[in-house]
């Protein structure tokens, strides 16, 4: 072959092949198309953003990262996109993108794309599944997650192909859920008040709040392995159901200390458990100010230095705080502190002064509260009392009084620095006011002690008993000459109005009460009465009360009643004495009266009759008329006895009186023999049956006198017997309360009622024409009376007999006077 030959065969294959290249071209070239044709199609219907950035002039792969990043911004654009691209930023068409940077929707800075960036460079210019943030035509937020790989040829990028996908709708949900996950785990840790989550079957803390470790003393881990019970004071709580709302514990916390909690719970899901979030808030200061306000409300009741002595001595214990004392100013020298009350320890100890020269006290009184939480010594040094104390912490309060002149001050202290010092300076500011005016009142008081005090020495000489009764509450105040006088207790402190009334005797109640009336409503002057009062031992004894009132309230109403009870009892008997001794002397009189009257008249009629016959017997004498002269003489003689017997009877009754002899102990019977014998000539013509009780005890009288009593009382149940066929004398006695009744009983002529009384008066005689002078009974009483002992008589009338009865009481025998 010649090598034209050759060339044109070879030019032949050359075309042939070339042909065959062709062919394959066209082949290639369709399917190509048909495949660009397929993408535009992809393109142009997928939800992604497809978007090419081309870098005009490409980059170097192997330039620094920094530098490749900076160059990167600047010569990327959009060459192409799809139409969701520019959807995804607010366009409506791809053209509309074409030419865009990447600062065209970079929400930031250049500086801060760059570091964006840089981890896309050294990580071979390929993202997968990366979010990023960037910003929509109208400066909106939007995030996607990319996708990209660069186009790199001989070290050099000259472009980027990219898909994404708009996420941002995920991400700010996400984004929200996250913000309130943030929130609740914010509440939950920085909350202040302890917070648990557990598990519900278990029991098991699965967390835990800084709250719950500080107040607890568990750390963390010690509580990740805790339960509920351990955290729980089964003593005085129970393990409530769940979920619940306000319900009072105790817990136990890690050093065993017991605090009162109220925890509320309510069910959540935690990390996939079934779970509780429980709250627990420490209410124990709370329970404990409420508790110690009732009980410092409760245990001080009282008034003025009851009153303090019982504050101070509670708030110490309550505040577990050593001393707390109240002071007062003392009026003469305002510089210096006398203590009202104090507590050591919450018991009572023993009161102070001191100067307030150099104390912390000088900072409070008549200025403001003080504070000092630690080492007051060391702040001042000169106050030795401090030292002596071993005080280290001090709170302090002024108390004013009501004008606002500085009347003292509350000061409480501890060897130590005080454990409850905000509690203690609030329990003293609450009851600052109440101590000041009970200062005050002590003020008053005292004013008042030293006059009162004089009066009380006064009472007590006299025995007198004090009241001092508060009108609104009816209850008086009483010492205890008073308390011993009523109650027989010298310890009772009080009484009630209706106590006092009770006691008053019910015939006096009204005399009492409207003397008390008109003096409180100001109708009378002063208050004064005179009335019986049972005493403790249910007597009744006379009681001079007065009263005067030293108080009244703003409303000008009377307030308080200071009085004096005066055991007049004593007088009273003696005016009773007095008043028995001026009947008798009355009686005496009228008897007296009336005596010599009867005397005179008595006595006048047989001087008239002896005169008259004298005159009588001289005309028979003359006469020689001897038989007249006799019978005249026997008149005469007659009424000369007559006037002898009355003349007897006289004597017997100026004897009335004086006629008692000292008592001695002596046989009834046999007095009642002797007596009898004497009496024989009258009993037996008269046929009168005596009867005398064999048992008659025995006497202690004036023998002789008793005599004749019985004498007296036997010879008038012979002398009116009447027309009694069988005269019975009978004499006995009967025995009631150790005290004998002596009677001597008659079936004669009786009396009548009316004249009971009457028989015993001197010369009463029922019948004028019996024999007798009406002297026998008056005398018998006189007799018994002066023996202590009383006579009666009793009849059920006339023809029904008569007895006489009775009584002696040696003891009571009074002296003749
Ligand atoms: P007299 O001297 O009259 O007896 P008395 O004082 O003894 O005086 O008595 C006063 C009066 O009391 C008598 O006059 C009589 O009327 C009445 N009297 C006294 N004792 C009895 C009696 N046993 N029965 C009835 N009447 C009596």
């Amino acid at each position: 072959m010649s090598e034209t030959e050759k060339l044109h065969s070879d030019l032949l294959d050359q075309i042939s092949d070339l042909k065959t290249k062709v062919a394959e071209k066209t082949l290639i070239e369709s399917a190509l198309s048909a495949y660009q044709e397929k993408l535009n199609l992809f393109h142009a219907n997928t939800s992604e953003g497809i978007s090419y950035l081309q870098l005009d002039p490409p980059l170097p792969i192997d330039l620094p990262p920094l530098e490749f990043a900076e160059k990167y911004i600047k010569s990327a654009k959009i060459t192409e996109a799809n139409r969701a691209f520019a959807k995804m930023y607010g366009f409506e068409h791809e053209d509309d993108v074409i030419g865009k940077t990447l600062l065209d929707f970079w929400i930031g800075d250049t500086e801060q794309l760059k570091e964006y960036l840089l981890p896309w460079v050294s990580n071979n210019f390929t993202l997968k599944n990366q979010l990023s943030k960037e910003k929509n035509k109208y400066g909106e937020v939007i995030y996607f997650i990319n996708n990209t790989v660069g186009i790199i040829k001989d070290g050099l990028m000259f472009g980027l192909w990219g898909t994404q996908n708009d996420v941002t709708e995920q991400v700010l949900a996400q984004e929200k859920l996250k913000e309130s996950e943030n929130l609740y785990k914010n509440l939950f840790y920085a909350n202040p008040i302890p917070m648990w989550v557990y598990d519900r079957t278990t029991l098991k803390f699965l967390e835990v709040n800084d709250a719950a470790i500080n107040n607890y003393g568990y750390s963390k881990d010690d509580f990740l392995n805790l339960t509920l019970k351990d955290v729980i004071n089964f003593e005085g709580s129970k393990l409530t159901s769940h979920s619940f709302k306000s319900v009072l514990q105790k817990h136990k916390k890690k050093d065993k200390t017991i605090i009162d909690v109220e925890v509320s719970s309510h069910k959540i899901v935690f990390e996939g458990y079934e779970a509780e979030l429980l709250l627990a808030n420490d209410v124990t200061e709370k329970i404990f100010f409420n508790n110690a306000i009732q009980s410092l409300l409760k245990e001080t009741n009282d008034i003025a230095y009851d009153f303090l002595n019982a504050f101070v001595k509670e708030l110490s214990y309550l505040l577990k705080v050593k001393y707390i004392f109240v002071g007062k100013v003392i009026e003469d020298s305002s510089r210096k502190i006398r203590t009202i009350a104090i507590a050591v320890d919450g018991f009572t100890g023993n009161n102070f002064e001191y100067s307030l020269k150099d104390t912390p006290c000088e900072m409070v009184v008549g200025k403001a509260p003080c504070i000092y939480e630690n080492d007051v010594q060391s702040i001042f040094p000169n106050d030795h009392l401090l030292v002596e104390f071993g005080i280290q912490s001090y709170v302090g309060i002024p108390l004013f009084a009501s004008n606002g002149k500085p009347i003292g001050l509350m000061v409480a202290m501890d060897d130590k620095p005080m454990k409850n010092l905000t509690m203690t300076k609030l329990f003293l500011s609450i009851f600052a006011s109440r101590a000041s005016s009970e200062l005050e009142r002590i003020g008053i008081d005292e004013a008042l002690r030293e006059s009162e005090e004089r009066l009380k020495l006064a009472l007590t000489a006299s025995k007198q008993g004090l009241y001092d009764l508060d009108l609104s509450t009816g209850i008086a105040k009483i010492d205890s000459t008073y308390s011993q006088m009523f109650y027989n207790n010298p310890n009772r402190k009080s009484e009630t109005n209706e106590e006092w009334i009770n006691r008053i005797h019910p015939e006096d109640r009204e005399l009492v009460l409207n003397a008390y009336n008109d003096y409180v409503n100001k109708i009378s002057e002063n208050y004064k009465a005179e009335a019986r009062h049972k005493n403790a031992f249910g007597e009744w004894i006379w009681i001079l009360s007065m009263g005067k009132i030293v108080e009244y309230d703003s409303s000008g109403k009377p307030k308080r009643l200071v009085g004096t009870y005066l055991d007049i009892t004593d007088r009273k008997l003696q005016e009773a004495k007095i008043q028995e001794y001026l009947n008798t002397l009355e009686n005496k009189n009228a008897e007296l009266e009336r005596f010599s009257y009867t005397v005179s008249h008595d006595l006048k009629s047989p001087v008239i009759t002896i005169k008259g016959f004298l005159g009588m017997l001289l005309d028979d004498a003359k006469s020689g008329n001897i038989d007249r002269l006799v019978s005249d003489i026997e008149r005469i003689s007659k009424a000369a006895d007559k006037m002898q017997s009355l003349l007897e009877d006289l004597l017997l009754l100026s004897r009335l009186g004086k006629i008692v002899n000292p008592s001695a102990k002596f046989s009834t019977k046999e007095l009642l023999k002797e007596t009898l014998d004497l009496l024989q000539g009258q009993i037996t013509p008269k046929n009168v049956k005596i009867i005398i009780d064999e048992n008659l005890p025995d006497m202690e009288a004036d023998r002789t006198r008793i005599g004749e009593v019985f004498q007296n009382l036997i010879e008038n149940g012979i002398k009116y017997l009447g027309d009694q066929q069988n005269p019975i004398i009978e004499i006995g006695f009967s025995t009631k309360n150790k005290q004998h009744t002596y009677y001597v009983k008659d079936n004669g002529i009786g009396i009548q009622k009316e004249y009971f009384e009457k028989i015993f008066g001197l010369f009463d005689k029922l019948d004028p024409n019996t024999e007798g002078n009406g002297i026998g009974l008056a005398f018998v009483k006189r007799v018994i009376e002066l023996h202590g002992g009383k006579i009666w008589v009793h009849s059920d009338g006339p023809g029904k007999g008569s007895v006489f009865y009775f009584t002696i009481n040696p003891k009571m025998q009074r002296s003749a006077n």
